[in-house]
């Protein structure tokens, strides 16, 4: 799952992106407002988190204008503490959910994976796949109830593909999610990632539709 944060304070900034990069996201960061709304106009991310109070352009304009054009992507709002017009301006204008600062880095957590999983409609925050089961809290895979290992590249895969069960993933599409800006992005690598999953997972759980990329849990013959 990739993301970008949006934050012109550089300490706060930085707490963010260790917290999201140790709970396994890809993170990407802008720290001024048309920064931001240029790369969520124009990259895919499966959430972004937004300050408002930004240089150059206010949060609440950037989150208005990718609204206006289009842009869906889960936006979680970080507003100042007890700032209520601002987050209710906010939500008006297309935030999905707020959290006022200062925040516990487990809140920031906890709601990001809320937003990610209802943003593909998933309720629970483990999600399944016959006998595999992953639990977005702990980071942990398991066959039938017994703990798989897995990197935290293997935890990205099997995550985004778990959250968009039921249709087929492209390579590009992995690649795009899975990595950050500033990692090589290697389909050599991602499709050795793939054999080394699904030989932890088991058989009949990744399937390659060829020329398309991988799927869990469609249609079965
Ligand atoms: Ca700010």
């Amino acid at each position: 799952m990739r993301i970008l944060l949006v934050e012109d304070e550089r300490r706060i900034a930085e707490d963010i992106v260790t917290t999201l990069k140790a709970a396994g996201y890809v993170v990407e960061t802008a720290s001024d407002g048309e920064e931001a709304w240029f790369r969520g106009d124009t990259e895919d991310y499966d959430l972004i988190v937004l300050d408002l109070g930004l240089p150059k352009m206010d949060g609440l304009t950037v989150l208005k204008r990718w609204r206006a054009g289009g842009r869906t992507v889960p936006v979680l709002v970080l507003t100042a503490r007890g700032a209520w017009a601002e987050r209710v301006e906010g939500i008006d204008a297309g935030a999905d959910d707020y959290l006022p600062k200062p925040f516990r880095m487990e809140e920031l957590l906890a709601r990001i994976r809320a937003l990610i999983r209802r943003s593909v409609g998933l309720g629970a925050p483990i999600v399944e796949a016959g006998p595999i089961s992953l639990d977005t809290r702990q980071m942990r895979v398991a066959r039938n109830g017994v703990p798989i290992a897995v990197s935290p590249l293997e935890y990205r895969l099997l995550s985004y593909l778990m959250h968009h069960r039921g249709r087929v993933v492209t390579v590009s599409e992995l690649l795009e999610h899975l990595y950050g800006d500033d990692d090589a992005r290697e389909t050599n690598a991602l499709e050795a990632a793939v054999a080394r999953l699904r030989k932890k997972v088991g058989p009949g759980i990744i399937e390659t539709r060829r020329g398309f990329g991988y799927e869990i849990g469609g249609e079965k013959a």
